[in-house]
């Protein structure tokens, strides 16, 4: 952080605190916002985590996560009201407002400091500190650093450890995707000699499956998965039918586009699946071909070069087609060979 310093003229004193993470946190989201929250916490403020929906069971493990406040129609108001109030509001893994759904309007409105902990590309310029480094694989990570930078090392526990360990394991693929870098590798183990359990963190989060979840995985690879091999494209599509037959929660689907992409010679893999509110879309790529831009012009969504996700409001057969439709426009990055 740049303007370290004022930074810490701000935490000096004891204040009201939000943090705030993105609509369907994964284990990043929530695992940084715990993570700062332990440490917000030691420094003497009142914290208080909102996520915009609920999350995923693999990561409900997580120290505090009980006292999370997840959005609700029925909290509006009071949620509106720890958000005018607070004297300072933390965004994490994400930097578009329309990530946390009306919330973004109460954060703008919001008199508190505002503080953005992210690693996602083009953030808007909404905050008075940013934490921000695309380069970073995880917002995990950066908090860690703004830590270390706060000279607050000691301050780490195992507990938090192990909520920051699970961000950067999981944003990089378990250490494999191309973000996983000499510093993550320095930051875990940083973590690791703290206190966190790599063994324990990768079990509750990767082999605490449900059967219906494996069945759903198993369907999805036998039956739904399609391929274009003019364009180097995979995709899957979910049906609202479908994910209802194999009892799909929350966090059920992810991770499932990365197997497209685990075939020899795809580029691209997308994830199309029927959600309450909308078309939910998640997509992947290969070295340069950015998946970003592709969310970004087409989708309304973001993320990263290599994963980004996005929604639409047409019907799931139209999303499909329009997904087929827009492959020509990237006809020379995807269909030479890699
Ligand atoms: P996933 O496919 O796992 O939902 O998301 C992949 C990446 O893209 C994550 O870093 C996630 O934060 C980001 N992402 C997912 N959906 C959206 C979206 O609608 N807008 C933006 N800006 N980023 C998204
Ligand atoms: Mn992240």
């Amino acid at each position: 952080m740049q303007n370290i310093d004022a930074f810490k003229d701000f935490l000096r004193k004891p204040g009201k605190m939000v943090i705030l993470t993105h609509f369907n946190p994964d284990a990043d989201a929530l695992g940084s916002s715990l993570g700062l929250s332990r440490y917000l916490k030691k420094k003497g403020h009142e914290v208080l985590v909102i996520t915009p929906s609920d999350y995923p069971d693999f990561i409900s493990w997580m120290p505090q996560q009980g006292e999370v406040l997840v959005y609700r129609k029925d909290r509006v108001a009071k949620i509106a009201e720890l958000i005018a109030d607070a004297n300072g509001i933390f965004c994490l893994d994400f930097s578009a407002l329309n990530r946390i759904n009306d919330m973004g309007d109460m954060v703008n409105a919001s008199q508190a400091t505002k503080v953005l902990i992210d690693h996602h590309l083009e953030p808007q310029k909404f905050a008075d500190f940013e934490q921000w480094d695309q380069t970073a694989a995880s917002t995990a990570e950066l908090v860690y650093a703004l830590i270390d930078q706060l000279g607050d090392n000691s301050l780490i526990d195992p507990q938090m450890a192990d909520c920051l360990y699970a961000g950067i394991m999981t944003d990089t693929g378990s250490f494999r995707h191309s973000n996983t870098t000499h510093k993550v590798f320095k930051t875990a183990s940083a973590l690791v000699e703290i206190g966190a359990n790599p063994y324990q963190v990768s079990k509750l989060i990767y082999d605490t499956n449900t059967l219906e979840r494996l069945r759903l995985m198993g369907y999805v690879l036998s039956e739904k998965l399609r391929v274009v091999p003019e364009y180097h494209t995979a995709y899957m599509v979910l049906t609202s039918e479908e994910l209802k037959r194999f009892s799909s929660q929350t966090g059920d689907t992810e991770g499932l586009v990365n197997f497209g992409l685990s075939i020899k010679g795809i580029k691209l893999s997308v994830m199309i699946s029927d959600r309450k509110e909308n078309i939910k879309l998640s997509l992947r790529s290969l070295g340069s071909f950015s998946v970003n831009e592709m969310a970004r012009a087409h989708f309304e969504g973001g993320g990263h070069r290599n994963a980004a996700g996005g929604q639409t409001t047409l019907t799931l057969d139209q999303t499909v087609e329009k997904l087929l439709r827009i492959l020509p426009q990237y006809k020379d990055q995807l269909s030479k060979p890699e």
